[in-house]
């Protein structure tokens, strides 16, 4: 059975039965037979049920973000959002996968040829609990619209979001088996990349779960796209605005209760602003009124599991040991619940967890340094690379540092790290490889197929 266990309460709220072996390969077996015709119907007729399956989320956004809330923890205003972005990546592939996908023709010597992209077959998505709504659907969106089918491994502590989304995409009208939901723990992704049918796959989640599936992926000689941890840097310059930049400091480290894989993780401040920037940061944290997911008034939930709370709280300890010190929070309060306070703990160094590692929740590190130099050489010291920001007001200077210097697929000046169906998004180093959304999200799994006329 999985569970669906409300963080706030402890309380199991609803069991679902898990899929067995044999139900898995069925599944698979008939997704992959739809495949067989679902590749050949027109870029307008997936479009339409992609515009329907758009109107389905935003009507029932209030209802979808109440599931998130229960299954882990999301505030409300949130879960409407991410009902919302969904909606928005639908939309977006629904106008575009035809001029995405078309045709490309090459001057040779033969009478014609063209570049053609043609779907590959069914793909898996491995996707995370904590936008459990949209890192879905910006997987299954571009996949779908390409021409290919998809079956869904969904975090076992969200198999509500999982069902739910089968639901939705069944109630826009998509043929049965264009996209299934499979209730299952990780033990069994192993085989379900090896059956013949799968294609492609794509994971998001954490490094751990990456090695994992990329190798049993590689030795299967399927591709995949992998979408990892991130300890995005934040610097902040000497001639930052700093009132603004510690407010969007603030609500990057706290969104989603810190568990975002583009959460601003590493502030990172130059000697000169630095007072101001922890003062001003320190009371935009400590505004945060954390508390019911479901109560209007809370700006901040619970976390999405207590393990994954008391794991945090051993690497605050841990990094408290090795010599940081907590501005606020730190303190796991008495309360039921999987609840973590806003945290801010400084002198953060190398060696420690809070430097070193990515810290998936609401904690911030607060890194000295000397100088802009100094700034760029602590935020590439990191083995990941998914986003970075820098705060200044001369905007040439951030767009230079932004473009050349910053070591991550995704980089802001002044503003948080985004994630937009028209850009592209994934990271380099350890948080992954390939990339989701915009254009080349729907390349990735994709045949390039080249075609010559002689
Ligand atoms: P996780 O434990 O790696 O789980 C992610 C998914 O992978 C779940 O469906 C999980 O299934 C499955 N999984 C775990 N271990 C596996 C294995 N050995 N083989 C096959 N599947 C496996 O990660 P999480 O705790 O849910 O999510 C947090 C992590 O995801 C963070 O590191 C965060 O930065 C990262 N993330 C990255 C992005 C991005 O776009 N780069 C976006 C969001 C999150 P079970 O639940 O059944 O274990």
């Amino acid at each position: 059975m999985q569970h669906s266990i409300n963080p706030a309460t402890g309380k199991i709220v609803k069991s679902y039965e898990q899929h067995t072996k044999e139900g898995v390969v069925s599944i698979i077996n008939s997704v992959d037979k739809t495949w067989h015709h679902w590749r050949s119907t027109s870029f307008m007729f997936r479009g339409q049920l992609m515009h329907n399956l758009s109107s389905i989320l935003r009507s029932r956004k209030e209802e979808l973000a109440f599931l998130m809330a229960q299954e882990m923890g999301k505030v409300k205003n949130e879960g409407i959002a991410e009902i919302e972005k969904c909606a928005w990546v639908c939309d977006y592939y629904a106008a575009h996968a035809e001029s995405f996908l078309e045709n490309e023709p090459i001057e040779t010597e033969a009478s014609k040829s063209f570049v053609s992209y043609q779907s590959l077959g069914t793909i898996l998505g491995v996707m995370p609990w904590n936008f459990p709504f949209w890192q879905v659907f910006r997987f299954a969106a571009p996949t779908i619209m390409a021409g290919n089918t998809a079956v869904l491994k969904h975090a076992s502590n969200v198999p509500g979001c999982s069902v739910a989304i089968e639901e939705l995409f069944r109630e826009a009208g998509f043929p049965e088996n264009v996209f299934r939901s499979l209730i299952i723990g990780s033990g069994m992704v192993e085989g379900v990349i090896k059956h013949k049918a799968i294609k492609g796959v794509s994971l998001t989640g954490s490094n751990a779960a990456g090695k994992s599936v990329a190798t049993i992926a590689g030795s299967e000689l399927k591709k995949c796209v992998l979408e990892l941890g991130g300890s995005d840097p934040y610097l902040i310059l000497k001639d930052a605005d700093v009132e603004k930049a510690a407010k969007i400091c603030a609500s990057a480290r706290l969104l989603n209760a810190g568990q975002s894989c583009i959460g601003a993780k590493r502030f990172i401040v130059v000697n000169e602003v630095y007072p101001k920037f922890l003062e001003h940061f320190a009371h935009e944290m400590n505004a945060a009124q954390f508390g019911d997911p479901f109560d209007e008034e809370s700006t901040m939930g619970p976390m999405a599991r207590e393990d994954l709370r008391d794991e945090l709280h051993k690497q605050v300890l841990d990094s408290i040991k090795k010599g940081a010190e907590v501005i606020i929070g730190g303190e796991i309060p008495h309360r039921k619940g999987a609840y973590y306070p806003p945290t801010i703990l400084e002198h953060v160094k190398p060696g420690m967890p809070a430097y070193d590692e990515e810290l998936f929740g609401p904690v911030a590190s607060v890194i000295r340094v000397a100088d802009e130099q100094e700034a760029i050489k602590v935020a590439n010291d990191s083995d990941f690379g998914l986003g970075a920001a820098v705060f200044t007001s001369n905007t040439k200077r951030g767009e230079n540092i932004a473009e050349m210097q910053l070591e991550a697929g995704a980089c802001f000046v002044n503003d948080s790290v985004k994630s937009d169906p028209r850009l592209p998004f994934g990271g380099i180093k350890t948080s992954g490889f390939g990339r989701e959304l915009s254009v080349y999200g729907i390349k990735e799994f994709v045949n390039i197929k080249a075609v010559v006329v002689k």
